[in-house]
């Protein structure tokens, strides 16, 4: 028996193990000291190491002091969490129905998690070159230092000393004495990193100046500095037209927290699209020397997600702009919380944990006491729910600045157009003419299709078969370029058929449209005009991407078409014609958010027209001209349509007048899936009687995807964390089988 040093202290772990318990720890007293809540360490779980969270320290009565294993090592010297940042990923936990392992992967970044060291590597190569006799002695002798000698001499490079010693499987003793006698070398390098710079960096931005604030914005700027005064959580809707200056605003607030000596935290839907956000934050905050700006998006390598996570935590920084993940970054004393385009699906997640960007930010800046102020011009229906009940204020920015209009808006009716010409056709004789106008004039025009919706599937004219995917139940997308059938889900690929696979009719025809035939339509009426097309390609590369958007910008491209991808954020003062190809598309997807989608999407869109001293334009093609959400985009009147909207969902008691949670079950044998998800069905109905509305279990709209049967069930609740425990504890008690799969997601955004 050892004796115990009265100076170690107890320390309460959440391991990163595969279970949710927390485990208790000594500390030895030299290391205790650099411990502290949120520390990352490593400690020994059965006969494992693995990596943990400090939650808490010093010592607990009940808990025999002498029987506890002993944390092996701090991994840095800041604490990699803060205590708000741990609370949030409790109540992540609880409200997402995840186990607190995958939140905690999400939350640190893996660089962090495995342990990446912030400090420098040794490298090591070969030293003085023994003589025979020392080698032979050493071989007698010291067997391990041989062992490393010979092979240290055989690298052509320097190697990480870190890595040879675990592939040789030797102890730091052994490469001490080796190292002393001067047969080996080693230096130490930091390892190569460009300080946050990215893709944003090579876009140039004009320095920044401050403008002068219009009336609207004085008033919202003030309201929103007297919260800041008052201190503590509160949030705020920024609902403003495209082009009103809300990123003034945003970045007012802003210039008020980091006097005060506090951080920002700044959401945007996805970083690369936003480039012109981004630049004009850095170049606003490039007046305070002393203050960092994190960027942080997917395209970081390890080593810079490393660095910016330490200078936050260090609080060497204290901006953080990024997209959804972002919510998670240590900034230590956040004073603001900006969440832009609030209303963007993109920022939940698609897989475990399945949060809600926009929802964590608020919890969070409610845990931090901070202000949150989420913008947009057409606001979720679950912010303005929120804000009818008090719990957000509400600012607006009715008028573009300068007294810019909004554009016209004009709905062509694509059935009387096809009735007229006696074909299907892509583009209308007004899209046209106005194209062909604005090429004239030399300004420039954007053609945008909605992605949403099944959009180029191969129909037959004559038995109206339509090719689906072997492995999901989805249409298949047809590909020009290489004459092949492509399911956008699972990859699959055929080549397209010449006739129908079913009748064997030659009519076999591609209905709907891609970029790619939008961008022949286009270059069939204006032969001279140089078109360029951004597709999800292109998107993947961020060169490309960036180059295309540059020769945009200098005027070399005179019509740019793409998905609604690209509608966010892009700002260019020459273009005075936007289209909308085909607006309905995603009216006819299977979603209580169709007409919400619908509605965001083209006034998103027309908000990319008549952002200079140009007056803008905007088509519309649809098949559906009188919907609800086209004529009230037309008529810009977003009050109205979300009232609208809001009506019909608390008719349905569908959000946000209840929480939904969704719960899909999957499999390769539908027999099988559908008696689990009864099962579970029946269960529920028993235990949680009177407090949840259950449909289901119903298949799912896609019911087969990657040769999996889909069915799912909905529960709606008035809350979501005390159903969504039931709901796990189920899913616990029930004895899976390996080939079905269950998934449980709360205010689900995906509905496919
Ligand atoms: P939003 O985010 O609401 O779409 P922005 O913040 O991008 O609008 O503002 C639109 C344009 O107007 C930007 O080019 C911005 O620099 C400019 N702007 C913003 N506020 C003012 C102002 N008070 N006076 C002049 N120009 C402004
Ligand atoms: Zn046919
Ligand atoms: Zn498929």
């Amino acid at each position: 028996m050892w004796t115990v040093d009265l100076n170690d202290e107890i320390v309460a772990v959440w391991p990163l193990a595969g279970f949710d318990k927390t485990l208790h720890y000594r500390a030895a007293s030299g290391l205790a000291e650099r411990i502290s809540e949120g520390s990352l360490v490593r400690v020994p779980v059965g006969r494992r190491f693995t990596l943990g969270v400090v939650v808490g320290k010093g010592v607990e009565a009940d808990i025999d002091f002498t029987r506890l294993k002993m944390v092996s090592q701090v991994c840095y010297d800041q604490p990699i969490l803060t205590s708000k940042l741990l609370a949030l990923a409790e109540w992540m936990r609880t409200y997402y129905g995840a186990k607190r392992e995958s939140v905690l992967e999400t939350m640190i970044p893996g660089p962090i998690r495995q342990g990446m060291s912030a400090k420098r590597e040794k490298y090591v190569s070969a030293g003085a070159t023994p003589s025979g006799e020392e080698l032979e002695a050493l071989a007698r002798r010291a067997p391990k230092q041989r062992a490393l000698y010979d092979f240290v001499k055989q690298q052509r490079a320097p190697q990480k000393k870190s890595l040879i010693l675990n592939r040789l499987k030797l102890s730091a003793a052994t490469y001490n004495a080796l190292l002393e006698k001067g047969f080996i070398e080693e230096e130490s390098r930091v390892q190569e990193r460009v300080a946050y710079e990215d893709e944003m960096g090579a876009v140039e931005f004009a320095a920044e100046e401050a403008f002068e604030l219009n009336e609207e914005q004085s008033v919202v700027t003030r309201s929103i500095a007297a919260d800041l005064e008052t201190g503590g959580f509160s949030a705020r809707l920024l609902q403003g037209v495209t082009g009103s200056g809300k990123t003034e605003v945003y970045l007012r607030a802003m210039e008020t927290v980091l006097e005060k000596g506090q951080g920002v935290l700044f959401l945007v839907p996805e970083v690369a699209l936003t480039p012109q956000t981004v630049g004009r934050i850095r170049s606003r905050l490039s007046k305070y020397a002393d203050i960092q700006t994190v960027v942080w998006h997917s395209h970081l390598s390890d080593g810079e997600r490393l660095d910016a996570w330490i200078a936050l935590a260090s609080g060497a920084a204290r901006v953080v702009v990024g997209a959804r993940s972002a919510v998670f970054t240590p900034i230590p004393n956040l004073g603001l919380v900006v969440v832009d385009e609030e209303h963007e699906p993109a920022f939940k997640q698609d897989e475990t944990p399945r949060y809600h960007g926009r929802d964590v930010a608020v919890y969070r800046a409610f845990l931090e006491g901070a202000l949150c102020v989420l913008g947009s011009a057409t606001p979720s229906l679950e912010s303005y729910r929120n804000v009818a009940l008090g719990k957000y204020a509400l600012d607006r920015l009715t008028q573009r600045v300068d007294d810019r209009s909004l554009p016209m808006m004009h709905v062509v009716d694509m059935r009387a157009e096809i009735a007229r010409s006696r074909k299907s056709i892509q583009l209308s004789t007004l899209l046209v003419e106005k194209l062909r106008d604005r090429f004239e004039k030399k300004e420039q025009s954007i053609l945008f299709i909605n992605r949403r919706g099944f959009s180029s599937c191969m129909l037959c004219q004559d038995c109206g078969h339509v090719e689906m995917c072997d492995h999901c139940s989805v249409p298949m997308t047809y590909h020009r370029s290489d004459e092949t059938l492509k399911c956008h889900l699972c990859g699959a690929e055929t080549a397209a058929p010449m006739r129908c696979p079913s009748c064997k009719s030659p009519k076999v025809r591609r209905k709907g449209m891609g970029t790619q035939r939008i961008e022949d339509a286009v270059t069939r009426v204006m032969p001279n005009a140089k078109v360029v097309r951004i597709d999800a390609d292109t998107m993947s590369r961020k060169h490309l991407f960036r180059q295309i958007l540059g020769e945009f910008r200098s005027g070399k491209i005179d019509v740019l078409v793409g998905t609604q991808m690209i509608a966010k954020g892009l700002d260019f003062p020459n273009v005075t014609l936007v289209g909308m190809v085909d607006a309905d598309l995603s009216l006819h997807i299977p979603d209580f958010r169709a007409n919400e989608r619908t509605f965001q999407l083209l006034v998103q869109v027309s908000g990319r027209a008549g952002r200079g001293d140009l007056a803008g334009e905007v088509v519309v093609q649809t098949f559906t001209p009188h919907a609800d959400p086209i004529q009230f985009a037309r008529r810009g009147e977003v009050d109205a349509f979300l009232e609208l909207e809001a009506e019909s969902r608390e008719r349905f008691g569908y959000p946000p007048y209840r929480h939904l949670i969704r719960q899909v079950f999957r499999g390769p044998n539908a027999d099988k899936v559908v008696f689990f998800a009864d099962q579970f069905a029946k269960r529920v109905a028993e235990r949680l009687e009177g407090r949840v509305e259950t449909r289901g279990p119903a298949p799912c709209s896609i019911e087969k995807m990657k040769d999996h049967y889909r069915f799912q069930i909905w529960y709606f609740v008035g809350s979501v964390a005390p159903v969504m425990a039931d709901l796990v504890a189920i899913a616990a008690e029930i004895n899976w089988p390996q080939d079905v799969i269950q998934v449980l997601d709360a205010d689900p955004m995906s509905l496919s």
